[in-house]
């Protein structure tokens, strides 16, 4: 379907599901799935984690903030320039929140020579629907894959993995990732976007396969 790398980068506010979609792209497509949070969350269960790297991810994700640049820069860069080579194609999962991420970003792949391939999409869910979701989000803590609570109960079709709430969907980390993180803050970043005719809204607020298809149609 694809005769260049396309680089998809996944914008939305906490629950609109980009998970979900950067899963089902990495899945038909075989692009490289690159997720910062799943980055960080693998970074807190290290070993022998860099005690630097390991508080800034701990304190900002406790408290439902945006992680420093220097951290997700740091763990971006070194995995997608692994990528790069690798796959045909990668998907980005909330790698880019603020404008300063966006720049830098930007830098990055046009020195690649990759911007041409780059498409942005900003999922878009209202919030009580936002609500709604994180609340009965669960994550199997084998495969990473993602469930609503009461379809599924609590181990996973795939791989009988146990099905976990995550730490930061709590009411109130949930309440400050929905304030810091939502789309009023994620407004500059829109801007940014759309000013270099790279991003596409798609309205969420649907089944995961009808936003599947809405991706997929933008991208052909
Ligand atoms: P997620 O799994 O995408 O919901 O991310 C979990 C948490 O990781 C977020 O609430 C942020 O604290 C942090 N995080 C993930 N990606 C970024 C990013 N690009 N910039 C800053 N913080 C991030």
């Amino acid at each position: 379907m694809y005769t260049t790398k396309p680089i998809i980068i996944l914008m939305g506010p906490p629950g609109s599901g980009k998970g979900t979609q950067a899963k089902q792209l990495a899945l038909k497509y075989r692009f490289k799935h690159l997720s910062t949070g799943d980055l960080l969350r693998a970074l807190m269960h290290e070993e022998k984690p860099n005690k630097e790297e390991l508080e800034e991810a701990r304190e900002s994700t406790a408290k439902g903030r945006l992680v420093a640049d220097w951290l997700i820069f740091r763990l971006a860069f070194r995995a997608i320039t692994l990528e790069l080579t690798a796959h045909n194609g990668i998907v980005l999962d909330g790698a880019i929140r603020n404008v300063s991420q966006a720049e830098k970003f930007e830098k990055f792949f046009v020195a690649e020579k990759l911007w041409d391939q780059v498409r942005v999409f900003y999922l878009e869910v209202n919030e009580e629907e936002l609500v709604r979701r994180l609340a009965l989000r669960r994550v199997c803590e084998k495969c990473g894959a993602i469930y609503q609570k009461s379809a599924t109960g609590d181990v996973c079709v795939a791989c009988k993995g146990k099905l976990m709430q995550r730490a930061d969907d709590s009411p109130e980390v949930m309440r400050a990732r929905l304030t810091m993180q939502g789309k009023l803050s994620q407004q500059p970043v829109i801007d940014f976007f759309t000013q270099k005719n790279k991003l596409m809204l798609v309205w969420a607020d649907a089944p995961a396969d009808d936003v599947f298809k809405r991706i997929e149609a933008a991208l052909k």
